[in-house]
């Protein structure tokens, strides 16, 4: 997707903070983190919406949240983190580019 950002970012034609990559994911630094820890993890193929997911990106979803998990120590996450996949215009979701949130690094309060 000529026009995503993070299609840019993933390939290179934009600066980010990159904390882990390989074939299928990047996972990078959010430029307006909302907590200490606050990373995007993208898969490297283009879509927006869990919709749009189909066997072969199910089990990229899937391969992803356990890489997410194995790494979680190295990332400075054994306390504990939470995961976020915002949908939609209503759910606020700004970049049409699947990516989880990645939160952490202290004790996060609960809310909407
Ligand atoms: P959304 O609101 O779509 O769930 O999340 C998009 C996230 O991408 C936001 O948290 C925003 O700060 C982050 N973001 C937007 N543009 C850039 C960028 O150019 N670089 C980085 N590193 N993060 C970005
Ligand atoms: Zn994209």
């Amino acid at each position: 997707m000529d026009d995503c950002i993070f299609c840019k970012i993933i390939k290179g034609e934009i600066p980010a903070t990159k904390v882990y990559e390989d074939e299928e994911i990047l996972i990078f630094k959010d430029i307006a983190p909302i907590a200490k820890i606050h990373l995007l993890c993208v898969p490297k193929e283009h879509f927006a919406y869990l919709r749009e997911l189909n066997p072969s990106r199910e089990a990229l979803l899937g391969r992803t949240l356990k890489k997410i998990a194995d790494l979680s120590e190295k990332l400075g996450l054994s306390d504990g983190y939470r995961l976020i996949v915002n949908q939609g215009e209503s759910a606020g979701q700004t970049v049409k580019h699947l990516h989880i949130h990645i939160l952490g690094g202290e004790t996060l309060p609960w809310g909407v």
